[in-house]
């Protein structure tokens, strides 16, 4: 079998109807596979079990600082919860606010503060003829949703091997005083597993942007998840608060994270850190909307985690569960699809996804055609702005829920439909 390009109308036509019959087989079986979400699986869950045991009736609930977690107050998060988000912010306890359980949320009400307030001094964005946001694509969905839901214009940029496009970065940035943020997810990005270049830290950094409340809205979610345990086969980040406090910017980035794919999401912690002004700024608005977060969960999280060594230890226990998880997903698709060369997919150290690229026009008929079989993937156009994909390529896999054997027939069905996709997308050009 030669590249898929290379084959006449005819030998397409025939590899055509030997994979609708594969197609054919798998759909009789009835499969219920799902590569959708980046969800842990049960057994990763399963890690942090003992979390719940940190904190019973007798135990002791009162903070180092003397606080009784079981009551209100303190609205930044008591000092070994500030000292463990730290940890894994890259940043120091004075400078994080401790939230809820959710980093989403987190970001959304930041977002939401700045249309209604302003930040830096400036005006609310909601005043403003126009907000517009840089989204590094293909990214995460519900980074997009959370501008769509508040209603502001998202301008896609491309994503290299060491980030955004810093070209068109930089130029967007200058020219339009409504740009007034971007999303990033720095290390292990969702979805390519992309970890930013030291240079292009420093470039977010020092860019000369029209709006002076510019925002990176910096959601390192993936911090600590790598798949290797050696340091040298570990992405490390550069930090983006030293960075724009070189580059004279202390205000312009938003640090956000979360344990919630550290121990059991929904039931984490969220943290976020910045500039002493802007925690300031944002202590006293979030004054209007919450007395205190859930501290009885801060100290547990805090008892159970410890430090940056103990998440790490932690985190080799996910790596132990994933690495199979990940290695597999390479070794079916190189298996599957090298020789017909209709595709191409990330191969990275941490994170929780692979972004797979098939051939132009090809990604929703791809997943469409893995659910006909069972298979569920996130629905084409997910890593794009508005769901719009303009190549139809961008399909992202989440290899982590489904135990290793369902995930083996999960990629089997589809390197089946991408090969499918492909050949019909060839056969129409013809
Ligand atoms: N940011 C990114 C990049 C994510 O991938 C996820 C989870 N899929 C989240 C945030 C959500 O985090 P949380 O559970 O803290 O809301």
């Amino acid at each position: 079998m030669a590249r898929y390009v290379d084959l006449t109308a005819e030998e397409q036509r025939a590899e055509l109807a030997r994979l609708r019959e594969e197609h054919a087989a798998f759909k009789a079986r009835g499969l219920a596979l799902n590569m959708a979400r980046g969800k842990p699986a049960s057994d990763q869950l399963d890690l942090s079990l003992p979390l719940l045991d940190v904190l019973r009736s007798d135990s002791d609930l009162t903070s180092e600082d003397g606080t009784d977690c079981r009551n209100y107050g303190v609205i930044d998060g008591i000092p070994e919860a500030k000292r463990l988000m730290a940890a894994m912010l890259d940043d120091d306890p004075e400078n994080v606010i401790v939230l809820g359980s959710s980093s989403l949320t987190a970001m959304y009400d930041a977002m939401a503060r700045c249309l209604d307030f302003g930040t830096g001094g400036g005006a609310p964005w909601c005043t403003l003829p126009a907000v517009r946001w840089l989204c590094p694509v293909p990214g995460y969905d519900r980074h997009f949703a959370v501008c769509e839901a508040l209603g502001i214009e998202m301008i896609p940029v491309p994503m290299g091997a060491d980030g955004p496009d810093m070209d068109l970065v930089e130029r967007l940035v200058a020219e339009d005083e409504a740009v007034k943020g971007i999303w990033c997810v720095p290390k292990y990005s969702n979805p390519g597993g992309v970890t930013y270049s030291d240079e292009v830290v420093r470039r977010l950094a020092a860019m000369e942007c029209a709006a002076d409340d510019f925002r990176i809205f910096w959601d390192n979610a993936y911090a600590v998840h790598h798949l290797f345990d050696d340091a040298a086969d570990q992405d490390r980040l550069l930090d983006i608060a030293d960075t724009c406090v070189e580059a004279g910017v202390p205000d312009r980035y938003l640090k956000f994270a979360s344990t919630s794919k550290v121990t059991l999401p929904g039931a984490g912690v969220a943290a976020l850190a910045a500039s002493p002004e802007i925690c300031d700024e944002i202590r006293a608005q979030m004054g209007a909307q919450v007395i205190g977060y859930d501290k009885i969960n801060q100290l547990r999280h805090a008892r159970f985690l410890r430090d940056a060594e103990g998440i790490a230890a932690h985190m080799r226990g996910h790596a132990a569960i994933l690495r199979p998880k990940f290695a597999l997903v390479q070794a079916k698709l190189h298996a599957a699809l090298d020789e017909a060369a209709v595709a191409t997919w990330s191969d990275p150290r941490g994170g929780y996804f692979v972004s797979f690229d098939g051939m132009p026009g090809t990604a929703a008929r791809t997943v469409a055609l893995a659910r006909e079989a069972g298979v569920t993937m996130t629905g084409a156009g997910a890593t794009w702005p508005y769901g719009r994909d303009p190549e139809d390529a961008n399909i992202r896999i989440a290899p982590t829920l489904p135990p290793l054997e369902e995930l083996d027939e999960a990629l089997d069905v589809f390197a089946c439909c991408a090969k499918m996709a492909a050949l019909e997308a060839l056969l129409a050009a013809e």
